[in-house]
This record gives C-alpha cells, structure tokens and sequence, in this order.
C-alpha cells in the first residue's frame, strides 16, 4: 500500500474520538510540517478486555472535520487487513513493557509498539507526535525508535486537561457527572505528591490520596524515574508520579513532573 503525501510528514497517532487532547498534538506536528497525517485505527492487539474495545467510541465524521481544522492534510482511517496483511510482526516491549499498565493489561505494549511500528513503516512519517498523558507509551515507542533505529523523531506533547484537572480522554464520555467529578481527585492526588518533602513522602502522599477518591478502584500510584521507568529514589533527578485506576468500568490514567525535593534544595 502507497500512501501519497507530500514529504516530509509529521504524523500524529490516534484510536479517534478525538478532543482537544488531540487537537494539541495535530496543532505541534503542524508546526513541525506542512503535510500532517492523522491516522484514526482502533487497535484490537492493545486491548486485552474485548469489552473496552467494542464500547471505544467512534466518531469519524467528526473526527475528520476536527483533525482537518485543527491543520491535518490527510485524515487516514484504515482498515484491520491494511494494517495487518498477514502474519504481522510482533514487536515486544520487554521488561518495562510487563509494569505498571502492563501488569493489568498484558500484551498492551506488545500491541501498541507492533501497531505504532507498522504504522511508522506505512507513513514513513519525518516526525511522530505522542502525549505525555501515557507516559510508559511515551517511553516504550522512544525506546522502541532507539533500539531500532528507525528514521522518526518521536516529539512529546503535554497533558491537556479539563478545567478541573482531569487529563482529557476519549474514554471519559462514558462517566457521568459525579463519575467526573471523582475522577478529577486523580489530579489533586498527582498534585500532591509533588508537594512532598521528599520521594518518600511524595509517594506517600499520592497513595493516601488516591485510596480516598471514591469509586476509584486503584490499580497503581507511584513515583518513578523518568528516565529509566525505575521506582524512583531520594536521588532521582528526574522523578514523575504515575497513577491508573477504574471508575466504573472506565480505565484512568495520569501522570505528573516532579522535581525532586533534595535537589530543589
Ligand atoms: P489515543 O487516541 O487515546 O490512542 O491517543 C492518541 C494520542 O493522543 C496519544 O499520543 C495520546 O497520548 C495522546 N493524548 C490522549 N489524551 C491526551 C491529552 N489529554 N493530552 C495530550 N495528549 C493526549
């Protein structure tokens, strides 16, 4: 299959339902190039609960109409057998790839780096845009790019949030109001542990709050080295806080920089 672009291409992967998430990441890879590329493909390989993608939302009218207005030129939505002619090729994600999200979800990584790869192969893009909102994702597409030396510079966007806080996902149209209001704790949690006096006590201070948020049922809140996904120590330099959970059935996910209180010192 020959997409016809205009080279260079700055490329931003989605599952679709797009919000103003999105629109951020097709607004940097505008700016990085003129041609930009919005894929919109719903991943089977990433979702381990058949559940979760038969309700993932689909709205493609107006997904295009967004993309193309936030400054994408092609707006590609394809198909399972485009995306996976035959055997595909599996690309793992190690160790890393099995913690935290991978704890839960097995084999998400594996999916989300064969179908990232095999997207990469087909639009062959000069720049890839991804969210910091799913920072192992981040990291393991970063490394996959290092260890395979592919021709791509992976650029990170920041968290785009709802006023309350809560990180903007094409999931959290399935909560109700109240359901919102919970979820958006998960912020408060996150900003708590960033006013810890130290990484112990930042941790701490985002698991105690994230135990309290109610309906939340907690899958993982730590702190971890940014650099090497490790659990993060008193000397980490670069230290992040990472939190998942469910609200009724609706997977949330979060992630907030933090500076290391010894060295803020
Ligand atoms: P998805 O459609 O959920 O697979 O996400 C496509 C891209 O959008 C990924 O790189 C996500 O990290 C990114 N993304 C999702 N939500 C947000 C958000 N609230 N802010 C910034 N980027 C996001």
């Amino acid at each position: 299959m020959n997409l016809k672009l205009n080279r260079p291409v700055a490329f931003v992967p989605t599952m679709g339902s797009l919000h103003a998430g999105h629109k951020s990441l097709i607004e940097i890879a505008k700016e990085l190039e003129n041609e930009v590329v919005v894929s919109i493909f719903v991943n089977p390989l990433q979702f381990e609960n058949p559940e979760d993608f038969t309700n993932y939302p689909k709205s493609i009218s107006s997904d295009t109409q967004l993309a193309e207005t936030s400054g994408a030129t092609f707006v590609w939505v394809p198909t399972f057998e485009e995306i996976y002619p035959n055997n595909p090729e599996i690309i793992s994600a190690g160790e890393i790839g099995k913690l935290f999200e991978g704890v839960h979800r097995f084999g998400h990584f594996d999916g989300v780096l064969t179908v990232v790869k095999r997207l990469f192969d087909l639009v062959q893009p000069k720049f890839a845009v991804f969210g910091e909102k799913d920072f192992q994702q981040l990291f393991l597409i970063k490394e996959m790019v290092a260890r395979l030396d592919l021709p791509v510079t992976i650029i990170s966007a920041p968290t785009i949030r709802e006023t309350s806080g809560l990180a903007m996902s094409s999931r959290n149209s399935r909560l109700s109001n109240s359901e919102l209001a919970n979820a958006s704790e998960i912020y408060s949690a996150l900003g708590a542990a960033t006013s810890g006096k130290s990484i112990s006590q930042a941790r701490e201070l985002l698991l105690q709050k994230a135990q309290k948020i109610s309906e939340l049922i907690l899958d993982y809140a730590e702190v971890i080295d940014e650099d090497t996904f490790d659990i993060a120590t008193e000397s980490t330099v670069k230290p992040r806080a990472i939190i998942a959970g469910w609200i009724n059935g609706v997977r949330l996910i979060d992630n907030m920089a933090m500076t290391n209180p010894e060295s803020a010192k």
